[in-house]
């Protein structure tokens, strides 16, 4: 299905939300995307997911370029801010409201939870098609809705998903496959206050930077066939995905940003870059032992089968 994605280089990404410094976490998945693009000899972007106003900062992206810079992490071309794209996310709304596929929806947080009990063991919502029109794929019908928006509250902004099941295959977690509509609903494309969705704008900007390589944490599996979905909609050739394992505490708790000891500001005052890296090449499986190493030095040892699926603990909190 995807095999035009690997007949080119690849072009790998970066894509990180400057909502505060970047922790050990991150930096795993910088290390893994740039390895896999560089080791094929590829091209590795960076992209700034700027989008939500209320979460993100400049200085963020500031730092989180210097702590690239610092680990040996290079990009290539200019860095892409999200926030500085809305009139194209603007354009490409306004394809799939053409096609009769969006629709406004006035539910707030409490209406949903109201309706159903979070999904699985992750508290996602399934959007239970509460605003969905009666009438959908007409034009006129949407219309006559979007009317409606100019005396009521203001709303966001739904993607109707088919009952159908979207498959792909992860090049790390194998084939994966998800019926949108009984497992995430209609989803949002664009936020209440405005604010464009990831989902809507991370397919738009790799298909128009030319990323036809996506590594991240494998959190973001299911957000995959979402994506693929956007894709499709809007003509672009999906791009390889590939999931890595998440970086976890004894408790089995995903590394965040509370874990402040990990963060790059605490880590660099105690580290080497060498060191860090050297570590996490270790955990990625790259290495026998932790051992100072740069990332041009993992280059030609990087290979995706040694990498493990599970979810690798860190088991003390300093490095
Ligand atoms: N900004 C998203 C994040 O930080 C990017 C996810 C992706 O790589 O698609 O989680
Ligand atoms: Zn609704």
């Amino acid at each position: 299905m995807q095999k035009d994605s690997f007949s080119t280089l690849p072009t790998g990404r970066f894509a990180p939300s400057p909502t505060g410094r970047m922790h050990l976490g991150n930096v795993f998945g910088a290390l893994l995307s740039w390895l896999s693009a560089k080791s094929k000899g590829g091209q590795w972007l960076l992209r700034i997911e700027d989008i939500d106003p209320q979460r993100s900062r400049r200085e963020y992206a500031q730092l989180l370029m210097d702590d690239l810079q610092w680990l040996g992490l290079s990009w290539d071309g200019e860095p892409v801010y999200q926030s500085e794209r809305g009139d194209i996310y603007e354009q490409y709304f306004q394809q799939l409201k053409a096609q009769g596929l969006t629709y406004p929806c006035y539910c707030t947080r409490a209406d949903l939870l109201a309706t159903q009990a979070p999904h699985e063991s992750d508290g996602r919502v399934v959007y239970p098609g509460t605003c969905r029109p009666k009438t959908i794929g007409t034009i006129g019908t949407i219309d006559t809705i979007g009317t409606i928006k100019t005396i009521a509250p203001p709303a966001a902004q739904r993607l109707i998903v088919p009952d159908r099941e979207i498959a792909f295959t992860d090049g790390h977690y194998g084939t994966q496959s998800i019926n949108l509509a009984s497992h995430v609903g209609d989803f949002i494309i664009r936020r209440k206050d405005g604010a464009w969705a990831y989902q809507m704008a991370v397919v738009i900007d790799d298909a128009l930077m030319g990323v036809n390589e996506v590594v991240r944490g494998r959190d973001l599996l299911l957000s995959s066939p979402q994506q693929i979905y956007v894709g499709e909609l809007l003509g672009f050739h999906a791009p390889a995905f590939i999931h890595f394992p998440l970086l976890v505490n004894e408790a089995g708790q995903r590394l965040s940003k509370r874990d402040r000891s990990l963060d790059m500001g605490e880590l660099r005052q105690r580290h080497t870059p060498q060191e860090i890296i050297g570590m996490l090449a270790f955990h990625a499986g790259l290495l026998k032992e932790p051992q100072p190493v740069s990332p041009d030095e993992l280059i030609k040892k990087f290979a995706w089968q040694q990498v493990p699926c599970e979810d690798i603990t860190i088991r003390n909190l300093s490095i």
